[in-house]
């Protein structure tokens, strides 16, 4: 029988009417004649809470323990909707991340995949099992422990799934009704888009749209999976959502397809350092061995053999990187005077493959922040895409100001 996909995200699995509901639709596709995994996440709320009790007991935590406290929020959807589906009379059984197993490298908190064997669910569905439920966000490591894949990780769960059993197709279930220009949530005029480019959908994600996890559209892409977002809480046609596809299957699109946001930004800057070779290497290697995701980095002009370093990394890791560089602060080669810290800015992005071939999307998203009167106090930019950091109080309204600037509201 041909295997679909199903993920349902915290919100979709939020209660247990909610998890009625989502079983519900996927009653309707084993009626199709379809076999289903069905990938789930915590009920919303739960992770944060676990991050939240872990933080508090241990800032900066062994990550090892992190994952076994974080992950078990899974644990008990996938035990409820294997059950609930089975009150309906649909053959379902829950499996964690370590009984499949799905094999992790040793990255605890945000591990990548490294394998997920089929034998032992394709047996269950040969059996006359319909539904195999599995605990999304979790694997294995090669040291037998749990492990995590980073925040959002059920959508990776899901689409390495799709791909290793050859789905016909990964529908991810959330709680907005596609993928759409910006984050709905802070722009009223948000347009939501029936088709997006992989290539699009993995800038915005990495630049903090949350709807995806950006390892999953990766995979999504060098595997060729056919991955749609959709709404778990409207009645679903089969061309609901938002297809996320190869640039070719799309017919028109605006220069700038999307506006994306990053709340949690923080700024460090290295005030005085000495202005050698091998000095960028000395910093980084230290906040790379701290686990601390660097993001931008500027460097400032230098005058009389001394300069500023400046860098962005989540505002969630600045203790470690504040920990990490007063360790190399008088190194004898380092030796720079202060790090001053803001933990008060937020990242900006626009994003659009057509600004491979039109120029002049940087001076006019400037131009349109400055007419904002918001200041920038750092700049990024690659082939498809502009970002800025820029204080957090005015993160609504840049987004809010480039969406209608670029017209984003309507089709091109
Ligand atoms: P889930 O719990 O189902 O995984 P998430 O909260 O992780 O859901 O992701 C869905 C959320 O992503 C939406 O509620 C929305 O606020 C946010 N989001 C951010 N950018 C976008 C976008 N461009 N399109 C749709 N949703 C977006
Ligand atoms: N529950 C995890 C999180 O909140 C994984 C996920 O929902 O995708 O990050
Ligand atoms: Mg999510």
């Amino acid at each position: 029988m041909p295997i679909l996909v199903m993920k349902f995200g915290g919100t979709s699995v939020a209660n247990l009417d909610r998890i009625r509901r989502a079983a519900k639709r996927v009653g309707v596709e084993v009626a199709k004649g379809y076999d289903v995994i069905v990938i789930v996440s915590a009920m919303s709320g739960k992770t944060n809470e676990l991050v939240g009790w872990v933080n508090e007991t241990s800032p900066l935590f062994d990550a090892r323990e992190y994952d076994a406290v974080v992950s078990s929020g899974e644990n008990v959807t996938a035990g409820l909707m294997a059950l609930t589906l089975q009150e309906m009379d649909v053959p379902a059984r829950s499996w964690q991340g370590w009984q499949v197993p799905l094999k992790t490298n040793d990255s605890h908190a945000a591990a990548r995949i490294e394998e997920i064997p089929t034998d032992n669910i394709l047996a269950k569905f040969g059996e006359g099992m319909r539904v195999a439920v599995v605990a999304g966000f979790q694997g294995i490591g090669p040291d037998g422990r749990i492990t995590t894949l980073g925040r959002g990780g059920s959508d990776t769960t899901a689409v390495a799934f799709a791909a290793a059993f050859e789905a016909e197709r990964c529908d991810i279930y959330t709680d907005v009704d596609g993928v759409y220009t910006t984050d709905p949530r802070i722009c009223s005029k948000a347009r939501k888009l029936d088709k997006i480019a992989f290539e699009e959908m993995l800038e915005l994600a990495s630049l903090g749209a949350k709807v995806l996890q950006t390892r999953s559209v990766e995979l999504a892409m060098r595997f060729g999976v056919r991955l749609r977002v959709l709404s778990s809480f409207e009645e679903q046609s089969d061309d609901a959502g938002t297809l996320v596809c190869a640039e070719e299957d799309i017919m028109e699109s605006n220069v700038v397809a999307g506006v994306a946001y990053s709340r949690d930004e923080a700024k460090l800057t290295l005030i005085s350092v000495a202005d050698r070779p091998g000095i960028a290497a000395i910093i980084f290697s230290a906040l790379s061995d701290a686990g601390v995701n660097v993001d931008m980095i500027v460097q400032n002009i230098a005058e009389e053999g001394r300069t500023d370093m400046t860098f962005s990394c989540p505002t969630s890791e600045v203790a470690r990187a504040e920990q990490a560089l007063a360790a190399i602060k008088d190194d004898g080669v380092l030796n720079f005077a202060e790090v001053i810290a803001d933990e008060a800015v937020a990242k900006i992005s626009v994003v659009g493959i057509g600004m491979r071939s039109q120029s002049g999307v940087a001076a006019r998203m400037f131009k349109v922040l400055s007419d904002e009167g918001i200041n920038i106090k750092v700049i990024t930019t690659s082939e498809i895409k502009i970002s800025v950091l820029i204080d957090r109080k005015y993160m609504e309204l840049a987004v809010q100001a480039l969406h209608d600037a670029f017209e984003l509201d309507k089709a091109s």
